[in-house]
């Protein structure tokens, strides 16, 4: 495919819009198909590591978002309680893996993400099916309510319930339910002193830690049938998690019910037997949905984008480069999961034991847990174009 080759992505998530940016950056045209009305993401923040701030470093958008974001690091593992299990610091972390680990709200993601595209690249209230995933002689076709489009390359960036990831691959189960559901808030919490957390209970976590702009995101999972909704999510979660160490009945006191979301967590056990099929590549959690314990969800899906990019022409070395990948951390996403959702008082002694003796002994576990992650290098160089353009802004 040349540099004047025509790109139509499926789904304005992260992942589309980074896959967007990167082959725009990389010289081809670009329409982005994305069926909700608007952009706007879920009202939750995002961590990003390394490994995807290098990639977003392609993009030219690395440094704009370690600027908009709060660093992360400083803080660590604590029991219900409150006594700490493990200590970390932002420089550790900084220094362990060449940059820091950050913290933003998503709509602040997709708005510099979108940013980076010309005008009119973005359809919304557009839902699209892919009608042929074409081959070496046959370009694809999307259709939408308005006509088909032709595409040398599509890029199905369509979640986790990826309806193109059903018609390549119709034989694959699709996701599981991970056994936990989870909820998130941002709210401003003035006056409140707290070092940030993650906090291990029995069958249930809880974490708090700043955004830059002086909210804070607090997160919660717990083991649960599918599907459940209290009436009240804010007094469910008051239920669960009131008695808590500091400072999360501040936090709960600062929370309004409608400032609640809840969702279930769904993840792909079975690694799909390929990330593309003819001239449509799957990327983010249309291919590897993860548990978020890990938070890298996100930060995978914008890997696959500049490698998407990088390989845009021989989708079999997209396939190669990011199937083994992603798989290894959707494993060891699930293994954290089994870790820190442990319901047993026994297994859960031993475990808080473990974490202690092992934090004493070296670096805190937290940065353990991103060996091999937020280490990794993406394949290009940064594109020009639009290094120049972040840097004009
Ligand atoms: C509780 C929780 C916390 C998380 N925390 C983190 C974290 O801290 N860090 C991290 O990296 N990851 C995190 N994740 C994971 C992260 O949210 C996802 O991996 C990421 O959003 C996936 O992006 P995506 O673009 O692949 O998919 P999505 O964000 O799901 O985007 C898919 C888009 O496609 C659109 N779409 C679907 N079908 C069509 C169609 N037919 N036509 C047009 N458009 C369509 C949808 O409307 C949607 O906008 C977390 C997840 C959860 C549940």
């Amino acid at each position: 495919m040349g540099r004047t080759g025509q790109a139509v992505v499926i789904g304005g998530g992260i992942g589309g819009l980074a896959a967007a940016a990167a082959l725009h950056g990389a010289g081809l045209r670009v329409t982005v198909l994305e069926r909700s009305p608007s952009l706007e993401p879920v009202g939750a923040a995002i961590s990003l590591s390394p490994n995807a701030l290098r990639a977003l470093d392609v993009i030219g958008l690395g440094d704009e978002i370690r600027d908009l974001a709060a660093w992360q690091g400083d803080g660590g593992l604590r029991t219900p309680g409150g006594r700490w299990l493990s200590r970390s610091s932002a420089e550790a972390a900084a220094a362990r893996f060449g940059g820091p680990l950050v913290l933003l709200h998503r709509a602040t993601l997709i708005d510099r993400l979108a940013a980076l595209l010309p005008d009119g690249a973005i359809r919304t209230g557009a839902a699209a099916t892919l009608a042929d995933p074409g081959d070496a002689d046959r370009p694809a076709r999307v259709r939408t309510s308005d006509g088909e489009l032709e595409a040398d390359l599509v890029v199905a960036a369509d979640g986790l319930r990826s309806a193109v990831r059903g018609a390549l691959f119709p034989d694959h189960p699709g996701p599981v339910y991970s056994g936990f559901t989870t909820w998130r808030v941002v709210v401003p919490l003035p006056g409140v002193a707290f070092a940030s957390h993650e906090t291990w209970g029995r069958g249930r976590i809880w974490g708090t830690h700043p955004l830059k702009d002086g909210r804070v995101y607090a997160y919660a999972a717990a083991v649960t049938a599918a599907g459940g909704h209290a009436a009240d999510e804010r007094a469910e979660l008051l239920h669960r998690y009131g008695d808590w160490h500091d400072p999360i009945p501040a936090v709960l006191a600062a929370t309004r019910p409608e400032d609640v979301l809840r969702h279930d967590v769904h993840h792909i056990a079975e690694p799909l037997p390929a990330y593309h099929r003819g001239r449509v590549a799957l990327l983010g959690d249309a291919a590897h949905a993860m548990p978020p314990t890990l938070g890298q969800g996100g930060n995978q899906a914008i890997e696959d984008a500049v490698v998407l990019a990088h390989h845009r022409d021989d989708l079999a070395a997209y396939t190669a480069a990011r199937l083994p990948r992603t798989t290894a951390v959707v494993r060891q996403a699930v293994r954290v999961a089994r870790l820190n959702m442990a319901g047993n008082r026994a297994v859960t002694a031993v475990r808080d034991a473990a974490l202690t003796a092992l934090s004493k002994a070296g670096p805190a576990l937290f940065l353990r847990g991103f060996d091999g992650i937020a280490d990794w290098r993406p394949p290009q160089a940064p594109y020009a174009s639009q290094r120049t353009r972040a840097g004009e802004r």
